[in-house]
């Protein structure tokens, strides 16, 4: 009985890991031979202050329409990018993209970017990010970049010179992720972070578990005592968002407030968000 059911369940992980390398395979085949350009887009999501009821920043999030696989979502093709070392040259396009939408915004809203660890450890990449910054003209002040811990410490030295000289440009940066095993505390106060985004993973948990209460609720109290940012990602709901303000968070992301959209939706979004008609106004929020 036991026996057989095991053999079962190793031949359904065996099929179900078969399957995910002919994924992975399809995609790098894809990768290789796309126009980058052409294909990849972002889309953005609004970073919101609660207590002003206004978007400060958006986090540009990577889109690959690919013609021969559709839709790829990034936690599939980035990871591939990133293995074939074909991330650089992504994040690159990418950069250039998002900061030419950027360049379109009011000042006061600023662009938060992803990064991966290949592009804050490989020098040259950082010189051509930093290059492409300066180039862009926009506001170094306006500029988060995000990154998971694990990004910085598979190469820690390396890491801290690319962050130093990226940071020397007057942009911030985010450790995404935090509170998951991409990211926690052991690096926390040796990186030159500005901000902590606590995962969704937390906010998932947050009306069910008390743990994920109690985690959000020290993490905010950790990033006020070191004098950082924070933002919590995974908003879904208007309960989760009224707990997460008793908490003391000011900064939110998340469904609730709107998903990832095209650059063009953008301007009308900030427009409502401006005459008050932005789908914020029927949230309990006090306006602080
Ligand atoms: P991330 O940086 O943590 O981005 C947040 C992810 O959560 C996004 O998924 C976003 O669409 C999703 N999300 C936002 N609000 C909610 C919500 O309320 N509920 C739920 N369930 N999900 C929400 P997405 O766009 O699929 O991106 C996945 C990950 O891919 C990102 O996680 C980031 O690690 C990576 N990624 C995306 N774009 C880039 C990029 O340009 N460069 C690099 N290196 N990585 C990227
Ligand atoms: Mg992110
Ligand atoms: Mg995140
Ligand atoms: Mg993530």
């Amino acid at each position: 009985e036991a026996k057989a059911h095991h053999r079962g369940t190793w031949v359904m992980f065996a099929h179900e890991h078969e399957t995910r390398m002919r994924l992975q395979g399809a995609i790098e085949h894809a990768l290789r031979h796309a126009d980058l350009a052409a294909e990849l887009s972002l889309v953005f999501q609004p970073m919101v202050d609660v207590g002003q009821q206004r978007t400060v920043a958006f986090e540009a999030l990577a889109r690959w329409h690919s013609p021969e696989l559709g839709l790829v979502s990034p936690d599939r093709f980035i990871p591939v990018a990133e293995r074939v070392g074909l991330i650089n040259e992504l994040t690159q396009i990418l950069l250039a993209k998002a900061l030419r939408v950027m360049a379109t915004w009011p000042a006061h809203v600023g662009l938060s970017f992803n990064l991966s660890m290949a592009d804050i450890t490989a020098p040259e990449a950082v010189g051509r990010l930093c290059a492409l910054i300066k180039a862009s003209g926009v506001d170094p002040s306006r500029l988060q970049l995000e990154a998971t811990e694990t990004a910085m410490i598979d190469d820690f030295a390396q890491a801290q010179a690319g962050l130093a000289r990226l940071k020397a440009l007057g942009v911030s940066l985010s450790l995404d992720d935090f509170g998951t095993g991409y990211s926690s505390l052991a690096y926390v106060h040796r990186l030159p972070v500005d901000k902590l985004k606590i995962d969704r993973s937390f906010t998932q948990g947050l009306m069910e578990h008390d743990s994920a209460r109690k985690i959000i609720r020290s993490i905010l109290e950790l990033s006020r005592s070191l004098k950082l940012d924070c933002v919590v990602e995974g908003v879904e709901t208007h309960e989760q968002a009224a707990l997460l303000q008793a908490l003391g968070c000011r900064t939110m992301q998340g469904y609730l407030f709107h998903r990832p959209m095209a650059p063009e939706a953008i301007g009308p979004y900030l427009r409502r968000e401006d005459v008050g008609t932005s789908a914020l106004d029927d949230t309990r929020f006090s306006r602080r």
